[in-house]
């Protein structure tokens, strides 16, 4: 491939939430992104998704977009490959695009039909009106975002929660960095004799001495500790994994660059991970989870019970059912995204 000359063209997408996603910094409306085409001088053709959130450390779409202008529309792979670390959206764009055309390693190592999927549960008492349906259809793993309103009355609604499921399923609570030090630990002295897989994120990664309290927590609690927006890119990672870190790692591949050597490290350390959705289109999320599907560690539900997401189809993935099939994966259609926003 060295050498060959690549045409690459992109187009950036602007598309509203059916829904505003509530977000520590606020609601969130719509999603923008950039949408990358590569075609080789033999016709074959790969898409990729930049899909920033910058508030998670990544860059900006202007940033990966004035990145793309400046590598004009032919490319070689060595300019590709020397698109600056700090631009992970684009490069995770340029990846996926790049391994279409290649060795094509992410689908040999295809090694499940299907993936379970954890059902994404509204903050608050809106939770408890949404198990019901979600069980019938068959998930067993739930996510409630907590954090969002009173302790106190967060707290008190846990066990009504709990009461709504099934026996045998799991669930996670994700507090997107909404406690501090000691409303994390009433969360966790709660959490302790209850069927909760992990917490998520309970300190904000720049609260002071972050890491130490997250690791304080990990030390004095039996519940897990997931690590979310504490990983942004290549090099948390690899800070996380020095530390020994005992907990789960939440991967979203869309934030972390070029994802296939993070992976391998991640995978080297028999690291527990949890893949996740950045709330990407089709484009990005049809890489994501073909990465999943290669991971061969521990295997924890998908964090891709998000969809739909969109008003056009075309930019969803798989939804409503509780496993993600790898036939499921290979059916999204990038190809229809890009021409939907030409
Ligand atoms: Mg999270």
């Amino acid at each position: 491939m060295q050498g060959m000359a690549l045409r690459l063209l992109h187009r950036r997408y602007t598309l509203p939430f059916r829904a505003p996603v509530r977000t520590a910094h606020g609601m969130w409306a719509e999603r923008a992104g950039v949408i990358v085409r590569l075609e080789d001088e033999g016709g074959r053709v790969g898409y990729g998704e930049a899909a920033p959130i910058p508030w998670f450390g990544t860059e900006t779409i202007e940033e990966a977009e004035a990145a793309l202008n400046v590598l004009g529309e032919w490319v070689t792979p060595e300019q590709l490959a020397a698109v600056p670390a700090e631009l992970r959206c684009l490069r995770f764009a340029l990846a996926g695009a790049l391994a279409e055309f290649g060795e094509d390693e992410r689908r040999i190592a295809d090694n499940a039909p299907y993936l379970p999927v954890a059902a994404l549960l509204a903050a608050g008492r809106g939770a408890l009106t949404q198990i019901a349906s979600k069980v019938e259809l068959g998930f067993r793993t739930f996510k409630w975002k907590v954090g969002v309103g009173d302790i106190g009355d967060e707290l008190a609604l846990l066990d009504d929660v709990i009461g709504e499921l099934p026996s045998g399923s799991k669930l996670r609570l994700d507090a997107n960095g909404a406690w501090d030090r000691r409303q994390a630990e009433r969360w966790l002295e709660r959490a302790a004799e209850r069927p909760i897989e992990f917490v998520e994120q309970p300190i904000a990664p720049d609260a002071r001495a972050a890491d130490d309290v997250l690791r304080g927590l990990a030390g004095d609690f039996p519940t897990p500790i997931a690590l979310d927006e504490s990983l942004v890119g290549a090099h948390d990672v690899e800070r996380w994994l020095a530390a020994a870190w005992p907990g789960i790692f939440v991967i979203k591949p869309a934030l972390l660059g070029d994802p296939v050597p993070v992976l391998a490290r991640l995978a080297e350390a028999k690291a527990d991970v949890v893949f996740s959705s950045a709330l990407e289109t089709a484009v990005g999320a049809k890489a994501a989870l073909e990465l999943a599907f290669a991971w061969r560690g521990k295997l924890r539900a998908l964090g891709f019970g998000v969809w739909p997401l969109f008003n056009m189809s075309v930019f969803d993935g798989p939804f409503g059912a509780p496993f993600i099939r790898s036939e499921d994966v290979e059916r999204l259609n990038p190809e229809a995204a890009w021409t939907a926003l030409s």
